[in-house]
Formats: structure tokens, C-alpha cells, sequence
């Protein structure tokens, strides 16, 4: 029996999460329809996605692709309407024409929309982690008040969302216990780091993601970030959250109650399969992803996180338990950080570095409304700038 037609407004249709979604949704069209795509400033790959899904409305995010895209879509034939500026965002994942909404910009830049879907009481598929380190608080209480139903996305987030009791209850949870996979530089030492290249840190062995999360996964703050998302998005204290490395990517992560039953997640390491169940929640429908083969994969290995020669996860822990505006003052460092890492302004070893000055510098405060926090956003991005020169060159 086909499931109702649901309406989708995608937030970052060009990236690594956007085509794995769109993917998803166009094994079943008669499930879903695409209401609206974005994309930041490549006009043309998303003219490509809107002949392709025939959207009501394309936003280009960067407003000097307004008129590449306006365009483009008439020498198309298209009905789409162009938009652009990030206030668009916030229009489509507001707007009643679209149900269900998907959080796949990275950064802070994806902060407001995904704010709004919450506030407009959409089911909210969240992928953009930075949104809750930054305003977790103010961000859960919009989904609260919005009515909204937020499914994690995040692998990590959407394993423990399918191994906890729906009810929301959390009495009977010892630990939560987020996997890594160490990425690409598990076992090196600290001084064997210093002259990674972009390319070496962008080479994940198990997943292919955008190049911010997948130098995050590299330095581990990634795991840092999951951690307070996984704070805010169950509900439980830093002290009942733990790490442990997985190299195999297939144990997505766990729940430990206190009868000793630990419940998993697995499957291969493919985001359809978290794509999928939000899409057809509480449904399941076929996300193309190659059923698991358990004596082909053999064995399972586990080990703590090496935290001396990846102090970012340590620095992530800290901010959540400074609290207030920590976590977005470490989430501001951490993209100025990774984005000069990536334009070879910054050696690797300064990325912890960089972020761990910043919190150094931070007075600690209340994290206020969400004014407040973009503006700790915004200050933190220019202490970070100014740091730069003093900071380890690649
Ligand atoms: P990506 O770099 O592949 O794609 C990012 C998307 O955001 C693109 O569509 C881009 O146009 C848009 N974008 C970039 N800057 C923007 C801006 N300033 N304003 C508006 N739009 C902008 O990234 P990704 O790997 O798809 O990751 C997206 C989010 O999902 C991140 O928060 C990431 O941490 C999270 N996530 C990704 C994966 C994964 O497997 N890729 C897994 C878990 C979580
Ligand atoms: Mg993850």
C-alpha cells in the first residue's frame, strides 16, 4: 500500500546528504515530491537537480546567482520560481506547501532554516549538526513549542533515535554510546600529523562526505560535535555519553541500559539508510542500500579514542560542559579553523590549536536568545581570523 505524498523542502541539494536524499526520493515518486531545493552558489547543478524533480520553488543562496538561475529556469520550461538569499531559505522551510524539511546545509549557515522548520512545526530531518551546538537549547525548545518531529539524521544520532523506547522515556539508559571510525589517520601519533595535506584529511576510509565534516571526522571534532548533539537532541548529560572507536562504520552506535541490555543499530555505512527512515518514519521503505553481509565483514573491532593525538574531542567536551556560549564559540573556531586548514593557510596540528585559543579567550556566559549567540558566532569568527597568522602554517 503506498504511504501518503509527502512534500519535501531540501536545504542543501547539491551537497553529499542532497544527493544521497534525493536518491532516496527518486526510488519512490509516488511517495514523495520535491517542493523546494537550494543550493549556495552553484547555479548550474541546481538547474540540473530542478529539471530533473520539477520543484515549485529553487533558492540560490549567494544572491548573485539570482539572475543565472531565474533564467535558466525559463530557458528550461520550468514553473520553478528562483529565490535567493538566505532569508529564502527560511520562506520554504516555513512554507505550508512543504512537510517535511531537510536540514543539509553545512555550518552555522544553516542555523536560521533550520530554526524556522522547527518553529513551523515540520517533520525536520536534521543532518546540520552545527545548528545544535550552537543554539541546542533554543533550538529543541522551537521544535517543542513548533510542534515539529525532529529525526536525526547524523548516522550516530539516528541509530540511538531507533534504539531508544519511543516514549521518550530515559529512566532505564546507563550510557549512550557514540561510535567513531577514527578516520583516515587512526593510530598515528600527534607528531607524525603535522604535514597532512587537504586531500590526505578529506580521504575517509569508510565514508564520502563534504570536505568540512569530512576534515571534522579527521581531527575527531566531528565525534566532539555528535556529542553535544546527542546532548541536546536525548536529553542526557556529557557524563552519560561515550565514545568508542569503530573502524568498521557498521555498528552505527549504541544504547547501554542498566539491566545490562545494550542495543545497536547496524548496516553499512551508506546515509540512505538514515535518509530513508526519516522520510518514511514510522515507516520503512527500500533506501537502496545493500542488505549487511556479516560473514563477509568478519569481525568487529573496537578501541577507545586516542584523545592526546586528537585533542579536539576533549576541547568538544569541555565547551559542553562550560555550557551557555562554549559550544558555539567552539563551533565558530572550529569552521574558521577547517576552512583555512582547507585553503592551506593552516597547518593541521593548528586546528585544535586555533579552536582551544578561542575557548581560552572566551569570557564564558549565558547562551541567550538567538541574537546573542550569532553574535558570539560573528565575534568568535573574527578572534579566530585575527589568531590565524600566529597560528602553525601547513
Ligand atoms: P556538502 O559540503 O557536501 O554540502 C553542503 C550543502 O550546503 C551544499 O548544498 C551547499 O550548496 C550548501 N551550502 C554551503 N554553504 C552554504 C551557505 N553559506 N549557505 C547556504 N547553503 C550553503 O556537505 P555534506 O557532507 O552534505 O554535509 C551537510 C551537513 O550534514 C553538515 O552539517 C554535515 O555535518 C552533516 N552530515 C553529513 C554527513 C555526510 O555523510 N555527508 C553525515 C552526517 C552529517
Ligand atoms: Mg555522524
Amino acid at each position: 500500500m503506498a504511504g501518503p505524498l509527502n512534500t519535501l523542502a531540501l536545504l542543501g541539494a547539491t551537497g553529499s546528504i542532497g544527493g544521497s536524499t534525493l536518491d532516496v526520493v527518486a526510488r519512490h515518486p509516488d511517495r514523495f515530491r520535491i517542493g523546494a531545493l537550494s543550493a549556495h552558489s552553484r547555479v548550474d547543478e541546481l538547474l540540473a537537480l530542478c529539471a530533473r524533480f520539477r520543484p515549485d520553488a529553487a533558492v540560490i543562496t549567494d544572491p548573485a546567482g539570482y539572475g543565472a538561475l531565474r533564467d535558466g529556469l525559463q530557458a528550461l520550461g520550468l514553473p520553478t520560481r528562483a529565490m535567493a538569499g538566505p532569508a529564502a531559505l527560511d520562506e520554504v522551510a516555513a512554507d505550508p506547501a512543504n512537510d517535511i524539511v531537510v536540514a543539509a546545509i553545512v555550518g552555522a549557515a544553516g542555523m536560521a532554516s533550520t530554526l524556522a522548520a522547527a518553529r513551523a512545526g515540520k517533520r525536520l530531518l536534521l543532518a546540520n549538526k552545527e545548528s545544535v551546538v550552537l543554539a541546542g537549547d533554543l533550538l529543541m525548545q522551537a521544535v517543542r513549542e513548533g510542534g515539529a518531529t525532529l529525526l536525526p539524521v547524523d548516522s550516530e544520532h539516528n541509530a540511538i533515535y531507533q534504539c531508544l523506547p519511543a516514549d521518550g522515556q530515559r529512566g532505564g539508559v546507563r550510557r549512550l554510546l557514540l561510535t567513531a571510525s577514527g578516520g583516515p589517520f587512526r593510530g598515528r601519533r600527534r607528531e607524525d600529523l603535522a604535514d597532512i595535506t587537504p586531500d590526505q584529511a578529506c580521504a575517509h576510509p569508510n565514508w564520502v562526505m563534504g570536505r568540512k565534516i569530512s576534515v571534522d571526522s579527521a581531527t575527531l571534532m566531528n565525534k566532539g560535535l555528535e556529542v553535544i548533539e546527542a546532548r541536546h537532541l536525548f536529553g542526557l548529560p556529557a557524563s552519560q555519553i561515550e565514545v568508542v572507536v569503530h573502524p568498521q562504520s557498521v555498528i552505527h552506535s549504541l544504547v547501554d541500559y542498566v539491566d545490562g541490555s545494550v542495543l545497536a543499530q547496524l548496516g553499512n555505512p551508506d546515509m540512505r539508510t538514515a535518509l530513508a527512515y526519516g522520510l518514511a518514519w514510522p515507516e520503512r521503505i527500500d533506501s537502496g542500500v545493500a542488505p549487511l553481509d556479516l560473514t563477509e565483514l568478519a569481525r568487529f573491532d573496537f578501541e577507545p579514542p586516542d584523545r592526546a593525538a586528537f585533542p579536539c574531542l576533549d576541547l568538544a567536551y569541555r565547551a559542553l560542559e562550560a555550557g551557555g556560549s562554549a559550544p558555539a564559540v567552539l563551533n565558530a573556531a572550529n569552521e574558521i579553523a577547517v576552512s583555512a586548514f582547507l585553503q592551506g593557510q593552516l597547518g593541521f596540528l593548528g586546528i585544535p590549536d586555533l579552536i582551544r585559543a578561542c575557548l581560552d579567550a572566551h569570557p564564558g556566559g549565558p547562551a541567550g536568545d538567538l541574537d546573542q549567540l550569532m553574535q558570539t558566532d560573528a565575534d568568535t569568527r573574527r578572534a579566530a581570523e585575527s589568531l590565524l597568522p600566529r597560528m602553525r602554517k601547513p
